[in-house]
């Protein structure tokens, strides 16, 4: 049984620099170390992206090469585990969890908020967590391990910029919780294993889509909102309140929402909420953005919803055919 690992950079091999932590850590000879006497050595082949980047420096086409290296070693790994930067390393899960459906192997994502070399680091037992995850037939679908928790990679978010336990996974029960044994929970492995109908057999690769983010604010005018929607992307989420309202009431808000999707834009509507399910019916503020033409995110989090709008977009659908899309269930990543 062979686990490939994916080595893309992040903290975990990262060395101090004049100017900060910078890749540049000995990660091949660190994990052989990790690795000597345990029931894993000989067993785990590394690959190294070319560049090793901070992941706040990660864009679709990052998304895309781990994608086609997990492809070409489908046939002979049982199971990936991807090193990653924290910063956005939910976003990479959410993306990689579409691109991936069809794969009937683990792939576990990790990192560190430690550099290996330093002392305490976490580095050591989220890889060791990450590949017992990748070693878990079980376990099909992307997720991600990180502290003492194994989630679900499109239901997680960074939780912390320094905890150990530095991912949440706020609508969504854990996949397992480490320990001896490790505790499984079968219903939520049973959930991820979940595939909806894919838009394409073979997708195309991702590329870099004019999607925006935009959080509303109280006392946020229809003028601003419209100055940051031109020109007008292929969609916006729009980060709103609650259970997805907005507001109403300001002068010109529902008719730039209706101009807006006229145009072709896709505007889905999201919670600022760390955890929530979009209902645009339940209150009349959001029920006229509904009426407006946008849609909501559910349960997704909004890692999940920009990755699929960027893969929707990726496909080739736009407008309506996007927006359709989007209230799909690919990938467990929408229950609500
Ligand atoms: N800036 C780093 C990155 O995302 C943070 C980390 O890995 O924890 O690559």
């Amino acid at each position: 049984m062979t686990i490939q690992v994916i080595y893309s950079g992040g903290t975990i091999g990262m060395v101090d620099s004049p100017h900060g932590l910078v890749p540049g850590a000995d990660l091949a000879g660190w994990l052989e170390r990790v690795l000597a006497g345990t029931a894993l050595a000989g067993q785990v082949r590394l690959h190294e992206l070319a560049p090793l980047i901070d992941s706040s420096n990660a864009t679709p086409a990052d998304w895309q090469a781990i994608v086609d290296c997990v492809r070409t070693s489908a046939d002979d790994a049982a199971g990936f585990v991807i090193l990653h930067g924290t910063d956005t390393m939910t976003y990479t899960s959410s993306a990689l969890s579409y691109a991936l459906a069809d794969l009937q192997v683990p792939v576990v994502v990790t990192g560190a908020q430690l550099p290996l070399g330093a002392l305490g680091s976490d580095a050591a037992g989220n890889v060791l967590g990450a590949l017992t995850a990748a070693s878990n037939p079980a376990n099909k679908g992307v997720s991600l391990f990180f502290g003492q928790h194994l989630l679900r990679g499109n239901r997680a978010t960074k939780a912390s910029s320094w905890s150990y336990e530095g991912f949440a996974s706020p609508s969504a029960a854990p996949l397992a919780r480490i320990g001896a044994p490790w505790h499984w929970d079968d219903a939520a492995l049973a959930a991820h294993a979940f595939r909806g109908p894919q838009p394409l057999a073979t997708p195309k690769p991702y590329t870099r889509q004019d999607v925006m983010v935009a959080s509303l604010v109280p006392g946020i005018t229809a003028e601003r909102l419209e100055a940051m929607l031109t020109p007008a992307p292929k969609a916006v989420i729009l980060r709103a309140f609650g259970v997805g309202n907005g507001p109403s009431a300001e002068p010109g808000f529902t008719e730039l929402i209706a101009r807006v999707v006229k145009s072709g834009t896709v505007v889905v509507v999201s919670s600022q909420c760390h955890q929530a399910t979009v209902l645009l019916g339940a209150y009349e503020t959001g029920d006229v953005l509904a009426q407006a033409g946008a849609v909501g995110t559910g349960d997704m989090t909004l890692e999940a919803a920009y990755a699929k709008l960027v893969y929707g977009l990726s496909q080739g659908l736009t407008g309506a055919r996007l927006a359709e899309f989007f209230t799909r269930n690919l990938a467990g990543e929408l229950e609500a």
